[in-house]
């Protein structure tokens, strides 16, 4: 059987993800993402009404014409998890393939988010739900697709698997190897062993490359919960106003802020839009979440809540607020500025759980909120995070796990995938031969 590879988007950036898989007369597309820093660097750019050519000529979705060099029928769209650089283009791009999207129930929620939103085109394809652990054939000719249960910074994150008659392809983006999550399973290590060792073992793995140059091994996110609980604790005797910012999607992180906020004795609000749209969405799904805390997500209730909180006494609350990247238009860029009614005083705490993702305009956005924020008399704690992404030894131990002939490193650019090369290299790979260094728009072929 003949096995293609198609590296559509992200293989020379982080964002706009997108690979096609053809076995024989049959395609599986993984992830079809967005990347919304191309988008954000224009003002007011409202992509919801806009046409896909000009999103692909922004670099913003995954330029799919090479699709079109691919001999076969698409069968499945399967988003690996959650995030927009995963899942953003799918309401620019799936309504072209006659094929349904298949993710596991939290995804597919955030999927149908998406879709609903879009204004330019009509979307069709049906929504199959489809947990870790459980396979589904795809199409008549021996191919089955199965879900490997991973760990990352958003929950219900999946690794797809097509198994072909040549071999296992294993798309491994994105994920870090947890062992004591937050919420939902361990990753699933001996379901790769395993699956490295059945069969005609992998043929190929597509591997996740962000963090490919940094030594070590990405720590669980019970270690960013337990820096939370300590600096949460040690404010403890407070009685001013703490704030809490993380991402909104990251869903066991916002449930640590919620149950240490009212270990601390105040009563934790999430506020903004994304924070209403992430944590309705867990609730929805039954995700082990609380569901009794209370969210606002639009301006003026926003403004509202915040004139209940001066009134009621700052010490007896703590928002948690999107702007975790100082971005211009979020809810902790605006209190900085003094634009809510929620007034910073002289030692008011300012929690960042999360890291300044390593981008020239997030760097300055954040850097100027941080001014702006000690500007009122605020104290600022930052960095309380960890990675969703595996460094140096988890590449090592996925290699050990799955002995693939080939691999292909993507979710990065050439200086991004040098690490993940030298550690291929070591492992015995050699470049061009079975490690496959590629671009946005080019296909390989394996089999
Ligand atoms: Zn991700």
């Amino acid at each position: 059987m003949e096995i293609e590879i198609a590296t559509i988007g992200g293989y020379e950036e982080v964002g706009r993800q997108m690979t096609a898989v053809r076995a024989g007369n049959d395609i599986v597309i993984f992830d079809m993402g967005l990347n919304l820093s191309k988008v954000l660097i224009h003002d007011n750019i409202q992509t919801e009404g806009m046409h896909s050519l000009d999103l692909i000529d922004m670099d913003a979705i995954p330029d799919d014409r090479v699709m079109s060099d691919l001999d076969g029928e698409v069968r499945a769209i399967v988003p690996t998890h959650g995030h927009l650089d995963h899942i953003g283009a799918i309401s620019k791009l799936a309504h072209r393939y006659d094929a349904p999207v298949v993710a596991t129930p939290f995804t597919l929620e955030l999927v149908r988010g998406e879709v609903e939103d879009e204004q330019k085109f009509g979307f069709e394809n049906d929504l199959i739900k489809m947990d870790a652990g459980e396979t589904m054939q795809i199409g008549d000719h021996g191919l089955e697709l199965e879900f490997v249960n991973v760990t990352h910074s958003i929950v219900q994150a999946i690794n797809p698997v097509l198994h072909t008659p040549e071999g296992a392809i294993v798309y491994g983006l994105d994920k870090r190897m947890d062992h004591t999550p937050v919420i939902g399973e361990p990753i699933d290590m001996k379901r790769f062993r395993e699956i490295g060792r059945e069969g005609n073992g992998v043929l190929c793995y597509i591997e996740d490359c962000t963090n490919a140059n940094k030594q070590g091994r990405t720590p669980s996110e019970n270690v960013a919960r337990e820096h939370l609980r300590d600096t949460l604790y040690s404010m403890e005797d407070y009685t001013g106003g703490i704030v809490a910012t993380t991402f909104s999607s990251h869903i066991a992180r916002v449930k640590s802020l919620i149950e240490f906020a009212r270990e601390i004795g105040r009563q934790p609000i999430l506020l903004g839009r994304s924070m209403n749209h992430y944590s309705g969405t867990a609730q929805q799904v039954g995700i082990d979440f609380p569901s009794d805390v209370q969210t606002v997500g639009y301006r003026r209730a926003i403004d509202q809540t915040f004139e209940r909180i001066m009134n009621d006494g700052k010490g007896n609350f703590l928002p948690v607020v999107t702007g975790h990247q100082g971005e211009p238009r979020a809810m902790l860029t605006r209190m900085a500025r003094g634009e809510t009614p929620y007034e910073l005083d002289d030692g008011d705490k300012v929690v960042f759980s999360a890291r300044v993702i390593p981008e020239p305009t997030n760097e300055g956005q954040r850097y100027q909120a941080e001014k702006l924020l000690g500007m009122q008399g605020a104290r600022v704690y930052t960095d309380i995070h960890v990675s969703g992404h595996l460094c140096q030894e988890g590449h090592y131990e996925m290699l050990d796990a799955l002995q693939p002939q080939h691999v292909i490193p993507a979710h990065q650019d050439l200086k991004g995938f040098s690490g993940y090369v030298d550690l291929a290299a070591n492992q015995g790979y050699v470049v061009e031969r079975d490690v496959h260094i590629t671009s946005n728009g080019n296909i390989i072929q394996l089999a």
